[in-house]
């Protein structure tokens, strides 16, 4: 088996996951109902029933598993698990280990993985092409500057999300979307993919485009939003406040941004205890200090920022595909789970749970198959030039008028127009095939799906009110 990685291993939106996983695992008063309920909750009631019950059902599994397998989890003084509360969960049941969950759970699953000698992980190999052949499938790679075609009989998406199509995002500069547009490109369903997720807490930094993320557990463990007269605001817009999902806060911060006029927002958690603060947020304390700011005195500048996926290659509850062999697992997948809006540290966990499905099913599939590949004739002309510079900007350029936080209508119809020209360029010119090229026309691609289906929900919508208010 090969897993391959376009950069170093450790640079993905897993290692950047902070807040946690959330499960019912060895816990009385909760339930996978209730987590069942506020997953539905936050997702408008769009997910889909059957994933979500595998989801909420089997989360002990793999909670179960990654403490086995040596996951460093926050315990209380008794011994028990810490379980944190984050937006939109009725319950504390985010299992965290202090505020970098997603690291550890990373350093957990490579350790088993390079203990397994049937596994070679190989870094710095981006997959360039996937072609489905009458075996399996065969993969252009391209590694230290030579192409090198790999062939399977199955194959598992797991190239995450798409952040890096947004100027400003809290993904790793790997999310360009690869994986989705190489799926799409075979035929593959995807769903959904205009169903993004904006963090309404990122740090408001206007130095860099990686925005810092401002978990949701701060203003789990109390912290207020304040406008820009350093006012709460929450109270006019949700019951829940700051609690309330992060599709409604937001909403919120635009809708009060509209109101006074300024884009300028705060979280403050001020009133707690600085040791508190301090032990449960190290990471995020750091990195603010490094800013200049210490928040357990100073008020912490924020903005929403473009931070999760919640459509994909569209799969079943094996995270199989419409294509027989192809699985997509983690945030490139859509298997319904999130509905509208993902419930906060709901991905790490749908990550763990249908990747374990599809690698049982997996098993099952490779039993029948035969021994022998064929290969795709994959060429690569040598001579061709770089792709024209600047391209990658005028995508996010796009993206950010059209598309960040609500649609903007005006900008829908102009902006798709030029991804499509973009995209045409790249797909039917002969240019260089390297990283930026790949990259570059996932990002095109999946900025034509969004900004497509973002199009046709918004003249729909335009329809429905001409024919109620003719
Ligand atoms: C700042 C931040 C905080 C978050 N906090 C939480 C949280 O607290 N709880 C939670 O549940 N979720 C959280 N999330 C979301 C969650 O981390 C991600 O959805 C999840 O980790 C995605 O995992 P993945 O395996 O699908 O993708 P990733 O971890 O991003 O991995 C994708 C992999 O695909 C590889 N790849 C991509 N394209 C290619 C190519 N062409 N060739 C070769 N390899 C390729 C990459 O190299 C990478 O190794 C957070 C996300 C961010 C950004």
């Amino acid at each position: 088996m090969c897993c391959l990685s376009k950069m170093e291993k450790d640079l993905c939106n897993t290692a950047l996951a902070q807040g946690g996983i959330a499960g019912v695992y060895n816990s009385p008063e909760d339930k996978p109902e209730y987590h069942k309920h506020d997953t539905f909750v936050a997702g408008g009631f769009e997910n889909d029933p059957e994933s979500t019950d595998v989801l909420v059902n089997e989360a002990k599994i793999d909670i179960a598993r990654l403490i086995e397998l040596g996951c460093d989890f926050d315990k209380k003084p008794d011994g028990d698990y810490h379980r944190t509360l984050e937006g939109g969960h009725g319950m504390h049941r985010i299992f965290h280990h202090k505020d970098s969950t997603g690291a550890e759970i990373e350093r957990t699953l490579l350790a088993s993985v390079n203990a397994l000698d049937n596994v070679t992980v190989l870094e710095n190999a981006v997959i360039c092409d996937v072609k489905k052949t009458g075996t399996g499938f065969s993969f252009l790679v391209l590694k230290d500057g030579a192409f090198t075609t790999y062939n399977c009989h199955c194959t598992i998406f797991a190239t995450g999300g798409i952040g890096r199509v947004y100027e400003f995002t809290t993904n790793s500069p790997i999310a360009t979307g690869d994986g989705i547009t190489m799926a799409y490109n075979m035929g593959a369903e995807i769903r959904h993919l205009s169903y993004i997720q904006f963090h309404p807490t990122a740090f408001n930094d206007e130095h860099t485009r990686q925005c810092f993320l401002i978990s949701e557990a701060v203003r789990g463990e109390g912290a207020y939003l304040r406008n820009c007269d350093k006012e709460r605001f929450m109270h006019n817009y949700d019951k829940r406040l700051e609690l309330a999902p992060r599709d409604v806060v937001s909403h919120s911060i635009i809708f009060e941004a509209k109101r006074t006029g300024s884009n300028k927002f705060y979280l403050d958690i001020t009133h707690k205890d600085p040791d508190f603060i301090r032990n449960r947020f190290p990471m995020i304390y750091k990195n603010l200090m490094n800013a200049g700011i210490d928040m357990t005195k100073d008020l912490i500048p924020i903005f929403p920022c473009h931070h999760y996926l919640m459509g994909g290659i569209n799969v079943d509850t094996y995270a199989r595909t419409n294509i027989p062999g192809l699985y997509a697992c983690g945030e490139c997948s859509h298997t319904g789970v999130h509905g509208n809006n993902r419930l906060a540290s709901n991905s790490l966990l749908e990550a763990l749970v249908f990747s374990r499905r599809a690698a049982g099913d997996i098993a099952n599939r490779l039993a029948d198959c035969k021994d022998g590949f064929e290969e795709y004739p994959f060429s690569v002309d040598p001579d061709a030039p770089e792709m024209p510079k600047g391209l990658r900007t005028q995508i996010r350029a796009i993206m950010q008028k059209a598309y960040f936080v609500l649609p903007n209508i005006a900008e829908l119809g102009p902006g798709l127009k030029k991804v499509t020209e973009i995209k045409d360029m790249l797909y039917n010119g002969n240019f260089r095939t390297d990283k930026d090229y790949v990259e570059a026309k996932s990002l095109a691609t999946v900025a034509y799906i969004v900004l497509s289906e973002a199009w046709k929900i918004a003249t729909e919508n335009a329809e429905i009110t001409k024919s109620k208010h003719p």
